[in-house]
């Protein structure tokens, strides 16, 4: 069993956490929010600074919302930086920049210990079910020591290259959910406004090549009108910014990305930044003057 902290309790980290200390494992906790009571079983711990977890721990999680956010949590005067020693490791399990990352690892790095970036996909159902996709970077070897911790929290592991390419990988994984979201929006939309029962249209299609995850969850969420988060559109804006900041940096055009940036900047324009990122759909009902579904 190994000590292992874990800093940002949210609606993935959480339950992640909870896996962790399921299995058995001594688990030292953070979180600027409240740490769910459930959370405080046997094993765990409460802490009061992200130092005091890296003190505590060996290896030691992240789960934060933004690059910001890592950035203070790893640096600030209490942050884990503080209280790391050699030979201990930081997993930053949130989706953040790619770029950033590389400088946080060799800060890391430079203080005896190691980084891996891992963030994930699966969103809140893949997080309770432990059934997450994980997109790691790092060097092989430091990737090997977690994966039986990764093991207790997702199912499709992957080393994608060293510090930085999990998060590229994340982001480029932002970007087709983002645009499916959209083409489903639009092909509901259309076929509403048509005449024709979205729901049966959703069930037709689920059998033929337009099949899809975000067609089965969220295609369900736009005619049930569910659009209570799971995924903050104001998050999926965070991660396509990121994806044509890179884009920019690189010389590289991503039109679709840009469209789909612009439909989520309408929700946020609208209030809907906290709803789920299906509720991107009412971007395009509100240019339609139509609703898929009534709500
Ligand atoms: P969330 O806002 O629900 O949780 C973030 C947690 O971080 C909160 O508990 C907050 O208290 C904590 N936090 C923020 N700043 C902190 C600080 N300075 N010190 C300690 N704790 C701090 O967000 P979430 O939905 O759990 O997402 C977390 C990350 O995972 C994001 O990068 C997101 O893009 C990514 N992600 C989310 C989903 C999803 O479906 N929600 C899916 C895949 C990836």
């Amino acid at each position: 069993m190994s000590n292992i902290g874990f800093i940002g309790l949210g609606i993935m980290g959480a339950p992640m956490a909870a896996h962790l200390i399921k299995a058995g494992h001594d688990v030292f906790l953070n979180t600027r929010s409240k740490i769910p009571n459930d959370l405080l079983t046997g094993s765990a711990t409460a802490c009061a600074s992200p130092r005091e977890v890296a003190e505590r721990a060996d290896i030691i999680f992240m789960m934060l919302p933004d690059t910001p956010d890592v950035d203070k949590v790893l640096f600030e005067g209490n942050g884990v930086a503080a209280g790391l020693s050699k030979g201990k490791t930081v997993v930053d399990m949130s989706s953040i920049s790619p770029m950033d990352t590389k400088t946080f690892a060799q800060k890391i790095n430079a203080l005896g210990a190691d980084y891996l970036d891992a963030p994930v996909s699966g969103g809140e159902v893949g997080a309770k079910a432990a059934s997450l996709t994980i997109m790691v970077g790092g060097p092989d070897a430091v990737f090997e020591r977690v994966k039986p911790l990764f093991e207790l929290m997702g199912k499709n592991i992957t080393l994608v290259g060293g510090n930085g390419d999990g998060q590229t990988c994340k982001v480029a994984n932002q970007i087709i959910v983002a645009l499916n979201i959209a083409a489903v929006g639009e092909a509901l939309l259309f076929a509403s406004k048509a005449g024709a029962d979205p729901a049966k249209v959703r069930q037709a299609l689920m059998g033929g090549f337009a099949a899809s995850r975000i067609l089965e969850v969220h295609g369900e969420r736009m005619i049930k009108r569910t659009f209570a988060p799971g995924f903050r559109i104001g998050l999926h804006q965070k991660d396509l910014n990121l994806a044509l900041n890179g884009a920019r940096a690189l010389g590289v055009a991503l039109p679709q990305t840009a469209g789909a940036a612009q439909l989520m900047q309408v929700c946020s324009a609208n209030g809907m930044q906290d709803l789920d990122h299906s509720a991107l759909v009412r971007s395009l009902e509100l240019m339609a003057n139509h609703q898929v579904a009534e709500g």
